[in-house]
C-alpha cells in the first residue's frame, strides 16, 4: 500500500559558519486533538451545545511542523 510522506533530507552547509541553523516548515497534518475538524463540542454562557474550536489547531484541522537543523562541530 502506497503511503504519502513528507522527509527532510540532511546535508552539511557549504558555509557553515553562515548558517548555523536551518529551519523549515511542513504542512498540511490532520490534528489528532480534534481529529481534523477544527472544533469540538462545548456549552455556551446559556449552556446549550455549540462547535467550540480546537484549541490545538485553533480550528483550522491542520498542524504544520517546523523542523530547526543546527550544526555543530562533532567532538
Ligand atoms: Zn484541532
Amino acid at each position: 500500500m502506497s503511503k504519502k510522506q513528507q522527509v527532510y533530507l540532511l546535508s552539511e552547509p557549504m558555509f557553515a559558519v553562515d548558517i548555523p541553523v536551518e529551519k523549515e516548515e511542513f504542512f498540511g497534518f490532520p490534528c489528532s486533538t480534534c481529529g481534523g475538524s477544527g472544533w469540538h463540542w462545548g456549552e455556551d454562557e446559556q449552556g446549550d451545545r455549540t462547535k467550540i474550536d480546537c484549541r490545538v489547531c485553533q480550528g483550522s484541522g491542520n498542524l504544520k511542523a517546523v523542523v530547526t537543523v543546527e550544526w555543530f562541530a562533532q567532538k
